[in-house]
């Protein structure tokens, strides 16, 4: 039984653009008693695999935490593979607002500890006695009382690029650092204000929230889904967005845009910019702001020294990594003095520019049909068998293959199963001329724009 990755981010990729089909980013969280951790995330693994599921999951006697990207037909199944667990019957999962097929290029499920590293011992305080939930609604509506705090339970690095309007911004870069600090700079005020607190999916302030009551304070409130659910809620019903700027999130993405303000600014050069990078030096993988310009200049890295090491010999720049230990760091460090830019703790609610409209290097929207199977040299025609969707005449359709390379053509006439027709679905064997040989299991896609 495989229990483990077998392909690299890379194989992984290749396949995802050739399967040509929609992915769906999402994440969930649930808190529940898992008696044999390992055991489900070995069961969980399996049936996600099966189902291309892909993502970053923490599992922990306490629950699960989900980041993934879910193939977009297999969202039905994949929500079945849920459902088989009381705990998680009728879950919600956060969809993101921006799909990219690349969030996930992996299933790693890890078990931890806990599922949240926030530090706290749970057997001191009630972690059931939670905050109020708030949905965007009411959350704007608590955001106008002048007695209300908002305080963002997030990292610097990802209040920085965006953040509710008025809210505290604590300068920390792990989630475990600022609930004390928190407590601390609220003390005075734990009979009569309200406590608001948010973050990106709502998990972080599932126990922080039941932590501060324990601390005293006695009006406590969350946002319900975190930000994530927030921009989907404002966008449904309308209501104005008191979240600028963009949401930081833990996927190859690292933000989806919710209001078109950029309130950061490019760490080198100051232009307004709020788009994450990570230093292209293997020894650093420093996060970053980086605007394009500078991108270009400094090849995406995060110093002239960086720099200087991605032009040595590769096997001199492992040399001097031996030793050093970069790969959990990527998103922990974020600062540098070597960054002029970079602000973090107190934050300025003002819009430095608006983002442009991103007009994304046009990548075709297709979808898989089924694959060839044989190529009639003398006729010119190909036989191809379906395998998903449905091909009809007057579809543009894309046929590819390592020798055939990418070749569109304008479907004018088929026969399906031997007769000439004007649809095929699945199971139907279809033939039609092709001007070129294409070869064995060469892949069949209708383009859809
Ligand atoms: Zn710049
Ligand atoms: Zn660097």
């Amino acid at each position: 039984m495989q229990l483990y990755n077998t392909l690299s981010a890379e194989e992984r990729a290749e396949l995802i653009d050739q399967a040509g089909k929609q992915r769906l980013t999402l994440s969930f969280y649930a808190y529940a008693k898992i008696e044999d951790p390992k055991k489900f995330r070995d069961n969980l693994f399996v049936a996600w695999n099966a189902l291309d599921a892909l993502g970053r999951i923490y599992v922990a006697h306490e629950g699960i935490n989900a980041q993934m990207s879910v193939p977009a037909d297999n969202f039905e199944a994949f929500r079945e593979t849920l459902e088989v667990y009381d705990f998680m019957k009728g879950i919600r999962l956060n969809v993101a607002v921006e799909q990219d097929d690349h969030s996930f290029l992996k299933l790693t499920i890890k078990v931890r500890d806990k599922i949240v590293a926030d530090g706290l011992n749970d057997e001191t305080f009630d972690v059931t006695n939670k905050g109020v939930h708030l949905a965007a609604k009411d959350f704007n509506k608590i955001l106008e009382d002048p007695n209300t705090i908002v305080v963002d339970f997030r990292n610097h690095y990802e209040s920085e690029i965006g953040h509710f309007k008025g809210a505290i911004t604590p300068d920390v870069e792990t989630f475990r650092e600022s609930l004390p600090i928190i407590n601390e700079q609220l003390k005075d005020f734990k009979e009569d204000k309200n406590l608001v607190m948010y973050c990106t999916g709502g998990i972080r302030c599932e126990k922080a929230s039941a932590y501060f009551k324990h601390q005293g304070f006695k009006n406590v409130f969350q946002l319900e889904g975190g930000i994530i659910q927030y921009a989907k809620q404002i966008k449904e019903e309308g209501l104005e967005s008191k979240f600028i700027g963009k949401n930081f999130v833990f996927d190859n993405r690292l933000g989806e845009r919710i209001t078109d303000d950029i309130v950061s600014q490019c760490h080198q050069c100051g232009k307004p910019c709020d788009n994450h990078t990570n230093c292209a030096n293997d020894g650093c993988h420093l996060l970053f702001i980086q605007c394009d310009e500078c991108k270009a200049a400094m090849e995406n890295c995060c110093s002239t020294e960086c720099l200087e090491v991605t032009h040595l010999p590769l096997a001199e720049q492992v040399k001097l990594r031996s030793g050093k230990q970069v790969g959990n760091k990527v998103f922990r460090k974020g600062k540098s003095e070597k960054l002029a830019f970079k602000h973090s703790g107190e934050l300025s609610d003002q819009s430095l520019a608006t983002a442009k409209k991103t007009i994304l290097p046009k990548k075709i929207k297709k979808v898989i049909l089924g694959k060839a199977e044989h190529y009639y040299v003398k006729a010119q025609v190909g036989l191809f068998l379906m395998e998903n969707n449905e091909l009809n005449v007057g579809d543009k359709i894309l046929i590819a293959g390592p020798t055939t390379g990418n070749q569109e053509l304008i479907l004018e006439k088929m026969l399906v199963n031997d007769t000439e027709a004007i649809t095929a679905k699945p199971g139907d064997k279809v033939t039609f001329a092709i001007p070129f040989r294409v070869r064995l299991s060469d892949k069949l896609y209708k383009i859809l724009e």
